[in-house]
């Protein structure tokens, strides 16, 4: 039926498309890709010939008008993005929110994210966790978005580049302390998939010291705040008592 289908692609492994991503990339009209060379290959290796037009962080505003046109002639579309799951750090956003405001209907298809599949493997708890995307490039943007997370008792959840992967851990170790529990994945559903595990200043040292821990595709997750853990004390409480020890003679 016409409406824009939410379709995830593998994050490495090809295994991992849907029968159903499949059979809606046959049907829909046409593939808005990020990047239609990219998927080209990939569509080409299920052998889909629909058509693709690229829709990326630059066009997408004027994009989405154009594939709105598309759905009011009856045509069904899809989206896609390089890997996994379109909108999740991915182009998606506006085009999703200018389609439903025009009133099609958005469809979405369940399948790979990296962010979820590196954290049901990483033994960190699952029960609430916070996505955080790509943290900032510089430094001082970055120690500041740590600093804020510091206190969050979440899983903390972050996609990182090979490039920053040293830089990062150094922030995380000194924002989140050198203790915090660290989870890198790396290369998830392929070939070299590798999961480190341990304190910050442990991954950080492992990763410096082997460059290839410094490669491939990676999500790095942090376990959340614990309050006190060894005494039992509130951090609210603790910080009473300091107001209120500075009072005594
Ligand atoms: N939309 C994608 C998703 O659903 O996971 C994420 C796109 S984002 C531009 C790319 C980042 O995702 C990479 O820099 C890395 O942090 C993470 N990523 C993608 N594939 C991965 C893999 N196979 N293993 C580990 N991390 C991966």
């Amino acid at each position: 039926s016409v409406a824009l289908y939410i379709v995830p692609t593998p994050i490495g492994n090809l295994g991992d498309i849907s029968t159903r991503a499949i059979e809606v990339l046959n049907q829909v009209s046409l593939i808005a890709c990020e990047d239609t060379r990219h998927s080209g290959k990939l569509l080409s290796h299920f052998g889909i010939e629909t058509r693709k037009t690229a829709l990326h962080d630059h066009n997408e505003r004027d994009r989405a008008q154009w594939i709105i046109q598309k759905l009011s002639n009856g045509e069904a579309v899809a989206l896609i993005s390089d890997a996994g799951t379109p909108l999740i750090s991915d182009p998606g956003y506006h085009l999703v929110s200018q389609v439903r405001e025009a009133g099609y209907n958005v469809i979405p298809l369940p399948g790979p994210c990296a962010a979820i599949t590196a954290l049901s493997a990483s033994g960190l708890p699952s029960d609430r966790f916070s996505f955080e995307g790509f943290l900032p490039a510089k430094e001082k943007g970055r120690l500041d978005k740590l600093t804020e997370l510091a206190e969050d008792p979440r899983t903390l959840i972050f996609y990182e580049s090979p490039h920053r992967i040293v830089h990062s851990l150094e922030s995380i170790v000194a924002a989140l302390g050198e203790d915090r529990h660290v989870v890198m994945a790396r290369e998830v559903t392929k070939t070299f998939e590798t999961f480190l595990s341990g304190p910050a200043a442990e991954i950080l040292q492992t990763v410096k010291q082997d460059p290839n821990q410094q490669k491939g595709e990676i999500v790095l997750m942090c376990h959340g705040h614990r309050i006190n853990d060894d005494e039992g004390i509130p951090t609210v409480a603790i910080n009473t008592l300091k107001l209120l020890s500075e009072e005594l003679p």
